[in-house]
């Protein structure tokens, strides 16, 4: 069967009568292919496994309740022969041959007439893989083309679509393969990059050779004339014709000034479009294993700046209401305040003996946690030289994740 030559086609069957016999879970398999390609499917079988069972309540598939018979292939396109027996199998596989309906067999490849390949579709490309008589080798290989297409790794330049405007990519926590499939595929098919300190650097290096990379960090300083220049660059190079990819860490909302850029492309006309990133201070606690939430612990949490120090005149946080909850703080940017912060929360009600974890590096080669209390942070942070970027997280969960330390 290796060297059976087989003739790789696609059925356009939409509207058109198939027969599935068999309703266990093979049959639970083709089914939904089946109905997703628009045919008229009828299961034939004595008894049906409750999914089967849930599409004929739909109504989307019909099920004729008994034992096959052959003239349940009359007017046929194609049968699917998926139940356990194998006369049963044989009795439809004659039936088919006899009618000239093409058949396959979920027992017996050798016998049928047609063959299921391993099937998926990304990116607009529907990949199939007839791998012989190993499904999982067709299967192996059909994921990998999958991944490829998704990822934008398997896209030929000439059909790497050009669509002007700006694409909000969120880079997830630092470690390249916590992007999203759609953010690593915008890059990919970017024509330029415009790329923060904090996004992803090695997914940088996988960029093919012409795309243009516009590093940020390298922007004379100022923080707001850098914003501008940053909402220039996009704009401009958006209105030129080109698909620009605005890169960072985490996700472009959280403490990012994504929406700023938003607003700069809405008043130039530049279509944007945003893909979600994996946020630090959700994704750096879980990989370091430190829950966000825990049930019958906290029911809350905050991600709060703490790039101002409380109580400073342009503070938008009300650190007393923080102080007053229980819930679960996640502090950013908030190295340098930190020990202000503990004071402020401490003066509000937290007890002193508040768990702390402080995530440095997330994801990183250099990742480490610094475990402490409010009480002592300001203690640990220099006794540890704890430096940016870092995730400090306040509340019971610390204590969850390392009951040893706070027993
Ligand atoms: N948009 C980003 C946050 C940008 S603000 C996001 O959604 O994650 C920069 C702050 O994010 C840093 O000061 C630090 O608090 C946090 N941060 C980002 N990446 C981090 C990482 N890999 N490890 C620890 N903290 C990180």
């Amino acid at each position: 069967m290796e060297d059976t030559p087989v003739y790789a086609t696609g059925l356009l069957l939409e509207g058109r009568r198939v027969v599935v016999v068999g309703g266990g879970h093979v049959a639970q398999r083709r089914v939904p292919v089946l109905i997703g390609a628009g045919a008229r499917v009828v299961v034939v079988a004595p008894e049906v496994t409750p999914a089967i069972e849930g599409l004929v309540g739909a109504g989307e598939v019909q099920w004729v309740r008994r034992g096959f018979e052959p003239a349940d292939l009359d007017d046929t396109w194609y049968a699917v022969a998926a139940t356990d027996d194998a006369e049963v199998n044989a009795a439809v596989s004659r039936a088919a041959e006899e009618r000239r309906v093409f058949c396959v067999r979920s027992d017996d490849a050798s016998l049928a007439t047609a063959w299921t390949p391993a099937v998926g579709t990304a990116a607009g490309v529907t990949v199939a893989v007839h791998g012989g008589r190993d499904p999982r080798r067709s299967a192996a290989v059909r994921d990998q083309v999958l991944d490829g297409l998704r990822a934008g790794t398997i896209t030929s330049e000439r059909h790497r679509p050009h669509a002007a405007g700006v694409t909000l990519v969120g880079g997830g926590p630092g470690d390249p393969q916590l992007i999203s499939l759609a953010g690593r595929r915008a890059l990919m098919e970017a024509d330029v990059v415009v790329a923060d300190r904090l996004a992803p650097r090695e997914l940088l290096g996988e960029l093919p050779s012409d795309v243009e990379l516009v590093d940020v960090a390298k922007l004379p300083r100022g923080r707001s004339a850098q914003q501008e220049e940053i909402n220039r660059i996009i704009v401009e190079r958006a209105l030129a014709g080109q698909s620009v990819v605005r890169f960072k860490g985490g996700d472009n909302f959280v403490f990012g000034r994504g929406y700023e850029e938003v607003i700069a492309c809405r008043e130039a006309g530049v279509p944007v479009t945003v893909v979600p990133g994996l946020t630090s201070p959700i994704a750096v606690p879980a990989i370091a294993g430190i829950p966000v939430t825990h049930r019958g612990i906290v029911h809350e949490m905050t991600i709060v700046s703490g790039h101002l120090p409380p109580g400073h005149p342009e503070s938008l946080t009300n650190w007393p209401a923080l102080a007053a909850t229980n819930g679960t703080l996640l502090l950013m940017m908030a190295v340098q305040n930190a020990p202000h912060i503990a004071a402020a929360l401490v003066a509000g009600g937290r007890p002193a003996s508040t768990p702390v974890a402080v995530v440095c590096d997330g994801t990183m080669p250099a990742e480490r946690t610094v475990l402490s209390t409010l009480g002592e942070l300001e203690h640990d942070l220099v006794a540890e030289a704890v430096k940016p970027p870092a995730i400090i997280v306040v509340g019971e969960v610390v204590a969850v994740a390392h009951p040893e330390r706070y027993a």
